[in-house]
């Protein structure tokens, strides 16, 4: 699925000083201004690709096109805009626990939704407990779009939403998980060995989860930035706690767009 930039919704470019830009004001992203910084944000319309975006760069003179406007998407600077009025292709893969989220989400799901599984469809994968990381890894390293949905104890999280190489993927959660919590790394390991014997989130939690996810394809089919790119969203508690995922560079994942 190619990601296709695009400035802010309502935000202008304006300088900053003589090495900055700033896009928007209310909040405003500062960036730096070097060779092909401009262009790209002059150029990001929804219908460019960011690879076509990163040739862009290149003939302004940068040296690292695809950096460039990776490092733009993660700062917030540049969103991903879908292509308006396609069909949202959803491969949906759920455990045994998973089935009733699986149920509400197809059935809140756009209604031109298609269900099945091809290269170009975006992998909603729903587990009870943190799934194994591999699977994520191999998605990634194969830039297929996916949306991790996990039950874990009485809650569920929906997110982020990686486009592998162009936003920030489930390694660069971990990575920030284990900023507040040393020993989230030494768990990552373990997650998928052994699976809880029953769900914990109520009903309730189950269906907002879904409703996000299928808000998501939604957003993927109209011209809205998808709003669980960078995000984690969990539910299950009031009010529903939301949390950025940025770029981590001991990942590098914004490296696959290069
Ligand atoms: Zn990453």
């Amino acid at each position: 699925m190619a990601v296709r930039p695009v400035l802010r919704p309502g935000a202008v470019v304006l300088r900053r000083d003589a090495r900055h830009l700033q896009v928007g004001t209310t909040p405003a992203v500062v960036v730096r201004d070097e060779p092909g910084s401009a262009a790209v944000l002059r150029h990001a319309d929804g219908v460019r690709t960011a690879d076509e975006l990163a040739q862009i760069a290149v003939r302004a003179g940068s040296s690292r096109g695809a950096a460039l406007v990776a490092e733009l998407l993660a700062r917030g600077a540049l969103v991903v805009a879908p292509v308006g009025g396609r069909r949202p292709r959803v491969d949906l893969r759920h455990d045994a626990g998973g089935a009733r989220f699986a149920d509400v989400f197809r059935a809140l799901a756009a209604e031109d939704a298609v269900f099945e599984e091809c290269p170009q469809a975006l992998v909603v994968t729903v587990t009870v407990g943190e799934p194994a990381r591999a699977a994520f890894q191999a998605m990634r390293d194969h830039r297929i779009a996916h949306l991790p949905v996990v039950l874990i104890d009485d809650r569920v999280r929906v997110g982020p939403l990686v486009f592998p190489g162009h936003t920030p993927c489930l390694d660069c959660f971990d990575l920030q998980q284990s900023a507040g919590d040393p020993h989230w790394l030494a768990l990552v390991p373990q997650f998928g060995r052994s699976r809880p014997a029953r769900v914990g989130a109520g009903a309730s939690a189950v269906g907002l989860a879904a409703a996000e996810a299928a808000r998501a394809v939604e957003e993927l089919r109209i011209d809205t930035p998808p709003r669980l790119v960078g995000r984690s969203v969990l539910f299950g508690q009031a009010p529903r706690l939301e949390s950025t995922v940025g770029f981590q560079h001991r990942c590098g994942c914004h490296l696959l767009a290069a």
